[in-house]
């Protein structure tokens, strides 16, 4: 059973699957009496799941105690009893049937059904519309992941159709959500503690544990500002504007990935403190043009990584941030699990944030945001240079000295036009797409 292709022009249809799946399921009221004890339903998922995490155990997790601790000191009050499927979410859907025929035949695996408080499932199904807003590596390992992007309602549209179908307000899921929250963690601990012990046995296994591997090595400290991150996408030898031509190769060898090329522009990576590089390259040159690439996490010290250079902006070293660098990766080897998501994920991660943003723009009502604000990101860069230049002409010879800070303001201004996709790009895009809207209405 696989997860029924999602696209914008099944919308309505992927609405009805969701109305009929809501229906099916999510509505409690059962007469199986004897399925499972309601009263304490609650508290008992609490000790199965904390009993749980304690058999996971393979480190310290202070955060995910205290969400237990809090979870426990506020258990809501059950308000209706049904049917608990325990595992609700789309690729537990069976969809029969093609286009507006469509239609949610079957919910499948019951095993961990029982009776007790519906929202349990209502919280843990919104979670996959969390997973989904998560920028690039997990939630592209995550199959489930509900993409109102690609034509699902939104989350408040979910919750507000059940609410309607079971006859009741719109339920506080604060909760519920946050149960939810704490069950993938601890799930995701015992992925962990298997990885660790070597006992993931598939590649989304593996990429999961890799993921919280990696998120323990390097999210932590860097989230701690122990160390920092330099991007390595932008290349010298080609049109890097175009990250589809980017052509360091990254090339599994064994249990290590091995990356070949030469990168400037690193933002960031003079700075000693730049600890590791996130570098762009190609894992398949034969794939799919936007599924060639990936991105893998490579530590600074990794033998075969030369910092060759800094680079200066109009002659100015642009050190806030601790500058820009050339940097070379000659047979630089890590470990396979260094890779972020999955081989031919980079493009997606490169395009995840921009992704996210577009959809919380639409999502919140305004279409037209999306055109605004990358109007604004041609126009403003290009207004203020304008500006700049004029203040530089008024200040005559002190305008271009080091004397005022207007040089450097422009070096600033001007660079920025390349820096955040040359304007240019971002034009063309915006007349590409304006056509095309034109043309469909
Ligand atoms: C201050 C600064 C910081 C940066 N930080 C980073 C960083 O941290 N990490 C990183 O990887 N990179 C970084 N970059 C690099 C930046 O992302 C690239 O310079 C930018 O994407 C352009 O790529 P390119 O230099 O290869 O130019 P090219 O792709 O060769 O483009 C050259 C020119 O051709 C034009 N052009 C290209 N394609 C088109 C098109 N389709 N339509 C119209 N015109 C086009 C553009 O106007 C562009 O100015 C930084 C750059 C600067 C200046």
């Amino acid at each position: 059973m696989r997860r029924p292709e999602l696209t914008p022009t099944r919308s309505r249809s992927r609405r009805a699957h969701h109305a009929d799946a809501t229906r099916r399921r999510l509505i409690g009221g059962s007469r199986l009496s004897d399925f499972g004890r309601p009263d304490g339903f609650l508290d008992r998922q609490l000790s199965t799941w904390r009993r749980q995490l304690d058999a996971s155990r393979s480190r310290e997790t202070p955060d995910l105690d205290r969400l237990q601790t809090a979870l426990e000191a506020d258990v809501p009050e059950t308000a209706r009893t049904g049917i608990v499927h325990g595992d609700f979410r789309l690729d537990n859907a069976l969809v029969i049937g093609e286009g507006d025929q469509a239609h949610v035949s079957a919910i499948l695996d019951w095993e961990m059904a029982t009776l007790g408080d519906p929202l349990v499932d209502v919280g843990m199904f919104a979670m996959y519309w969390e997973i989904a807003g998560l920028p690039g590596a997990l939630a592209s390992a995550v199959p489930s992941a509900v993409d109102p992007a690609a034509g699902t309602p939104s989350l408040d549209e979910m919750i507000a159709e059940y609410a309607r179908q079971a006859g009741i307000p719109v339920p506080e899921l604060h909760w519920y959500r946050a149960f939810a929250a704490y069950k993938l963690a601890v799930v995701l601990e015992g992925i962990h503690l298997r990885y660790q012990q070597g006992g993931t046995v598939d590649d989304g296994f593996d990429q999961m544990g890799g993921l919280v591997a990696q998120k323990e090595q390097w999210l932590r400290p860097l989230l701690n500002a122990e160390i920092r991150s330099a991007f390595c996408m932008t290349e010298p030898d080609v049109a890097s504007s175009d990250a589809t031509n980017i052509d360091t190769r990254i090339v599994r060898d064994g249990d290590h990935y091995v990356i070949n090329g030469r990168k400037w522009w690193s933002t960031g990576a003079m700075n000693p403190d730049a600890a590791i590089f996130i570098v762009m390259g190609k894992t398949d040159p034969e794939a799919d043009r936007h599924r060639q690439q990936s991105m893998i996490v490579v530590p600074r010290d990794t033998s075969g990584v030369e910092v060759v250079r800094p680079l200066t902006v109009f002659g100015y070293d642009d050190r806030d941030h601790g500058g820009h660098a050339e940097i070379v990766f000659r047979d630089a080897r890590v470990p396979a699990s260094n890779l972020i998501a999955g081989e031919g994920d980079g493009f997606a991660i490169a395009q995840a944030l921009v992704l996210k943003t577009a959809w919380l723009m639409d999502t919140a009502g305004n279409k037209q945001a999306m055109t605004e604000i990358q109007s604004i990101k041609i126009a403003v860069p290009r207004g203020v240079q304008q500006i700049v230049d004029r203040a530089i002409q008024l200040y005559g010879g002190a305008g271009v000295s080091g004397d005022t800070p207007l040089a450097e303001m422009y070096a600033g201004i001007r660079s920025l036009r390349l820096a955040d996709g040359p304007d240019e790009v971002h034009l063309s895009s915006l007349g590409r797409a304006q056509v095309l809207r034109r043309a469909g209405s």
